[in-house]
């Protein structure tokens, strides 16, 4: 569907395959095998030689819907899926990593993903290095020492730093490493990293491509070699997608870009309106163009996504006090979703850490990180605004 804007094809990509009965929906296939009379055809189709569905840990027509669409909006040759995004993670690191070897990536991975850099790997023997996230010196200089894998995430979590994708696709792809992508906070209605020389992308789907916050899963796109080898991994080990969840994401998808446009122009101007606080300290948002990385988020990103983060003065206590008062927002530790979704970093993102660690990475005790959501913006402002006047009413009642 290369030929429809992204919009057509989030509706329509990967559907009419899986359609039967002339239903226009993709149904649930909730089926663990797949039956054959004859026994030539359920062996070229269990050797490769024939499309087809064996067991349900392998392929699903549902599940096959949700990784033809995630590959079209990637515009990638190849996508397979996952039960959650961090499955989705740990079996590519897995598939392409053995002991001895080297990974490069950054410090401000998703709290999940540094765990298996600093815990999991490591016990495998792969040597790990974790640079300063927007340091693209020091990511060239450790790649240039050589590396099997170059993994990123931008933005990243929770303080939206952004790291230039094609400069580092360059320097991955000079020493031959694989280059790795999560673009769970952009989306693909935002960045595509294979366009910028990237090997593989990859989503907990989970967050926005699903977006109502009821179904986990995970999602890899790029080249079909690669694919098929971290697939292998997958049907074997067998962090498989559910159907249901699958039929959830999917549906979820079909309204992607409507969310996301709506997510960004919602969180740039919650970004701004938050700089007009006195309680707020500092925000963080690609999207200000006091961000450190304006620019190259400017040519990377046709949008600058929904999630930011704030420090308010008066760290924890000020949070405390802050996040109850917000009428129009949850207080979880998910994001992405079509509500407003709020929470301090030192309870979500970055709740392994001890105080000097957050602080060491540049995460304020009074963080704040904000999901925004599709709710009118003219409702989100007011709720923020009533918040931060109960806060300044009961620090004032103190004194
Ligand atoms: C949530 C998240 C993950 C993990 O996804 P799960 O579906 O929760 O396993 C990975 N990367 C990023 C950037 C995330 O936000």
């Amino acid at each position: 569907m290369k030929q429809a804007k992204f919009g057509t094809r989030s509706i329509w990509a990967g559907e009419k395959e899986q359609l039967a009965f002339g239903a226009t929906q993709v149904p649930v296939v909730h089926s663990v095998s797949f039956g054959y009379d004859n026994m030539d055809e359920w062996y070229e189709v269990a050797i490769g030689n024939k499309e087809g569905h064996i067991y349900g840990r392998n392929t699903n027509p549902t599940v096959e819907a949700f990784e033809n669409k995630i590959r079209d909006l990637e515009g990638a040759e190849a996508a397979t899926s996952f039960s959650t995004g961090m499955a989705a993670i740990s079996n590519t690191l897995s598939t392409f990593l053995a002991p001895g070897d080297r990974v490069v990536s950054i410090k401000d991975t998703y709290g999940g993903t540094n765990k298996i850099f600093t815990e999991f790997l490591p016990r495998m023997n792969v040597d790990v290095e974790l640079c300063e996230t927007a340091d693209h010196e020091a990511i060239e200089a450790e790649v240039e020492k050589g590396c099997k894998v170059l993994y990123l995430e931008t933005p990243t979590n929770p303080t939206v730093k952004i790291t230039d994708i094609e400069r580092m696709a360059k320097a991955g792809k000079a020493q031959g490493a694989i280059v790795i992508v999560d673009n769970t906070f952009a989306t693909p209605v935002n960045q595509n990293p294979l366009d910028l020389g990237v090997d593989l992308v990859i989503h907990s789907a989970t967050k926005f491509l699903g977006g109502h916050a009821d179904a986990l899963g995970g999602a890899l796109v790029g080249s079909k070699e690669l694919v098929e080898k971290v697939y292998h991994y997958r049907e074997i080990n067998g962090a498989t997608l559910d159907p249901m969840a699958a039929y959830l994401l999917l549906r979820g998808m079909k309204t992607l870009k409507l969310r996301v446009d709506q997510q960004n122009k919602n969180a740039q101007e919650i970004a701004e309106y938050l700089k007009t606080f006195d309680l707020v300290e500092d925000v963080f948002y690609p999207g200000l163009e006091d961000h450190k990385n304006h620019d190259i988020a400017k040519k990377q990103m046709r949008g600058f996504g929904g999630m930011l983060s704030f420090a308010v003065k008066g760290g924890v206590e000020t949070v405390r006090d802050f996040l109850p008062e917000l009428q129009f927002a949850n207080r979880a530790a998910n994001l992405g979703a079509v509500e407003t979704i709020v929470g301090p970093s030192r309870t979500t993102s970055h709740v392994e850490c001890t105080p000097e660690e957050r602080a060491a990475m540049g995460i304020p005790e009074g963080l704040i990180r904000y999901s925004a959501g599709i709710e009118d913006i003219e409702d989100l402002k007011a709720d923020l605004k009533q918040a931060f006047a109960k806060v300044e009413e009961k620090a004032s009642q103190k004194s």
